[in-house]
């Protein structure tokens, strides 16, 4: 018989359940990738395509092939599943509403065909719904998921397969082209170095320097775990010795659990806001360029143009800017992320931006992180606002969060668009 495993984002052949079980009960696989019109990847196309070229090159080693079509998932899926006289369609569960959509309407689908549909954990440590709190659904607050989160058993990692064995005469098909070198290249084997370097050197520090902006000390795992060139899960159990980082990948979990609940999450306020927000289009657009004339916030919108990532304490603070400070809706700033991130995911944005503009799941919606303050906490010598706002390189260090205090104005460099907060 012959199983078709769907991929999605879990572009990896380690600790995937589908693939491992298709490996070891059936006789034929297909490991399928579909290239949705409709998904739109923008800044992050570069490393689909790198992961997705990375992904067919292990299962090529192992024997088999990724094979790619393009057009609706669903239907493509069918049709290559008649093409190969399959039995099933495996494939790993996610949390976004488009997503779930897409299992819904494969799952119709494929009882009209007759075959097996199958959804198997791997986009998560925990799957999404297993943890249900004494009231409600779903966790509302982080640190009631935390505490249930790490007392859960979690599932055994399982090997990659010793082999892919593809039915004879499937077409492969085309992958994607590489249009332009992604900041970090994607793929599973690219990811592995530079997580185990990581592990070993930087792991131990990560407490200490995970809000040091300059000192650039986090993982940046998160485009890699988005793709799933990485299990989250496998990930968890090397780093478990480290609490303060595995707590990160369970902030991670929390807001998929919450968007498997909440599928609206992208486009509604979790808990509704009764102000109106400002609609000021022009420092929306400063906001975006990394014009405010307020360096840490600049730095942070200049550095997400750049690399297509942000250091989360920079994601705090222009967050809360532009939320808060500014009072403009969430959803310009999560749309803007959206564009530009490599690791923009439904869940994590649009969780993240809720939990700052105080609709989400923050259980002090009203807190404002002052940027100043922040900016002396976290970059106190000004070298992060430095490395990404070349205009006030040679302000004095004391004068670098605040260069409107300068008797004279620093020539390049816009004034604050906005009352600052002191
Ligand atoms: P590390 O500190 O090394 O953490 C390891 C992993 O834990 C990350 O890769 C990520 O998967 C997870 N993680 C860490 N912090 C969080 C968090 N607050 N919420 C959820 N997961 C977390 N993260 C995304 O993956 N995609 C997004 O679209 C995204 N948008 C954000 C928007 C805003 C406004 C804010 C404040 C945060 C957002 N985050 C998002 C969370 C966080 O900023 C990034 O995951 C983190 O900066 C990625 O860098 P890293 O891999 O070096 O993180």
């Amino acid at each position: 018989e012959t199983v078709i495993v769907l991929f999605n984002r879990d572009l990896r052949v380690r600790d995937h359940p589908a693939l491992a079980a298709a490996c070891a009960e059936a006789r034929h696989v297909v490991p399928l990738f579909v290239l949705d019109p409709a998904v739109q990847n923008r800044g992050r196309a570069g490393f689909l395509a790198e992961s997705l070229a990375d992904l067919r090159a292990s299962l090529r080693d192992l024997g088999g092939d990724l094979v790619v079509r393009r057009g609706d998932p669903v239907a493509e899926t069918v049709r290559v599943a008649r093409d190969v006289g399959a039995s099933a369609v495996w494939a790993s569960g996610d949390v976004s509403a488009f997503a779930r959509d897409r299992e819904r309407r494969l799952a119709r689908d494929c009882r009209t065909e007759r075959l097996e549909f199958r959804l198997f954990p791997g986009v998560t440590v925990v799957p999404p719904g297993l943890l249900k709190p004494g009231r409600g659904d779903h966790y509302q607050v982080f640190t009631p998921y935390w505490r249930a989160w790490t007392v859960t058993r979690w599932r055994e990692v399982v090997a990659a397969p010793e082999q892919v064995s593809l039915p004879p005469g499937v077409e492969p098909g085309v992958l994607p082209r590489v249009r332009g070198r992604p900041y970090l290249p994607g793929g599973e084997s690219r990811v592995w170095p530079r997580l185990e370097l990581w592990l070993r050197h930087c792991l131990t520090g990560y407490a200490a320097g995970h809000d040091d902006l300059a000192g650039d000390r986090t993982s940046r795992l998160s485009p890699y775990l988005h793709f799933g060139c990485v299990s989250p899960l496998e990930l968890a159990r090397l780093a478990a010795r480290n609490e303060d980082f595995v707590r990160q990948l369970c902030w991670r979990d929390f807001y998929h659990q919450v968007t498997y609940a909440f599928p609206d999450i992208s486009r509604r306020d979790y808990r509704p806001r009764r102000r109106d927000w400002n609609e000021d289009k022009e420092a929306a657009d400063a906001w975006r360029e990394g014009l405010t004339g307020l360096p840490i916030v600049d730095a942070g919108m200049r550095q997400l143009a750049a690399e297509g990532w942000m250091h989360n304490r920079a994601r705090l603070i222009v967050a809360s800017y532009l939320t808060k400070t500014l009072q403009i809706h969430w959803r310009t700033g999560a749309d803007h992320f959206a564009d530009l991130l490599l690791d923009a995911d439904i869940a994590n944005n649009s969780g993240n931006w809720q939990w700052v503009a105080g609709t989400g799941n923050d259980t002090r919606p009203n807190r404002t992180l002052n940027p100043i303050r922040q900016a002396r906490k976290f970059d106190p010598e000004g070298e992060y606002v430095r490395r990404y706002v070349p205009e006030i390189n040679s302000i004095p260090d004391k004068s670098i969060h605040e260069p409107w205090k300068l008797a004279s104005p620093v020539p390049g460099y816009p004034a604050p668009i906005s009352a600052v907060p002191q």
